[in-house]
């Protein structure tokens, strides 16, 4: 599955290394040399993971992370920390600041890729290969299959991201602003009400094993996915 990553660093051969690294591994690359373009960036599209340099010009990492952990839309961003200094006094205060790991330079591409994916896995489930299972109804993300009671069920590709979030995010509710944020996440031209369409056209995919249940409007607030209900097929 694709993820896009915002890598903000100042050094240009190290940016570089590491860009060419992501896109090569498949993820989509945002980069940025310092906070303020970082903001900007992030403004216009929501990232999945950043990487974030400590040592910045203006604005040091360790102020941008506090300052993306204090604010609703990026707060569940994973962040992985760059850092040159290795010790043990500066890694905690990178995991103080809300960075979910760090890794000190220089490292290997090998060794951020694992880290990568570990945070990845452990923060954001909907963007790993992993099969996700709900009473009987099952998604796998690695051959985009969706299944019901053992029945396979058409789904188109926004409904299936959709669906893959829902359901490594049960129980809560989310605004059609912030599933418009983390399911499409280049959001800048989407309307808030293509939301609604592809959450009918979910339903209606899950309608046939009785599986739409799960979805829930909440009035004047959005969508939750939930665990709870039980199904009845039709
Ligand atoms: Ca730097």
């Amino acid at each position: 599955m694709s993820t896009t990553i915002l890598v903000i660093e100042d050094e240009p051969a190290i940016q570089e290394l590491i860009s060419v690294n992501l896109s090569y591994a498949g993820h989509k690359v945002l980069r940025a040399f310092d906070a303020e373009q970082a903001q900007t960036l992030i403004r216009a599209e929501l990232p999945d993971l950043i990487l974030l340099d400590w040592m910045l010009p203006g604005a040091s990492g360790i102020t941008l992370a506090k300052k993306l952990r204090s604010d609703d839309r990026t707060r569940q961003v994973p962040i992985i920390m760059l850092t040159a200094k290795g010790s043990e006094h500066d890694k905690i205060e990178g995991l103080e600041a809300g960075a979910d790991d760090y890794i000190t330079k220089p490292f290997s591409p090998k060794e951020l890729m694992a880290r990568i994916k570990a945070v990845l896995r452990r923060r954001a489930p909907q963007l790993t290969d992993d099969i996700v299972k709900i009473g009987t109804l099952s998604l796998d993300p690695a051959t985009h299959r969706v299944t019901g009671d053992g029945v396979t069920l058409t789904i188109g590709p926004t409904e299936f991201r959709l669906l893959h979030f829902f359901m490594t995010h049960t129980e809560r509710v989310f605004s059609r602003a912030q599933l418009l944020d983390q399911v499409w996440g280049d959001h800048v031209f989407v309307e808030e009400r293509t939301v609604d369409v592809h959450i009918r056209r979910l339903r209606k995919a899950l309608e046939p094993t009785g599986h739409d249940s799960h979805i829930e409007t909440v009035r004047g607030a959005g969508y939750r996915f939930t665990a709870q209900k039980p199904v009845h097929p039709n």
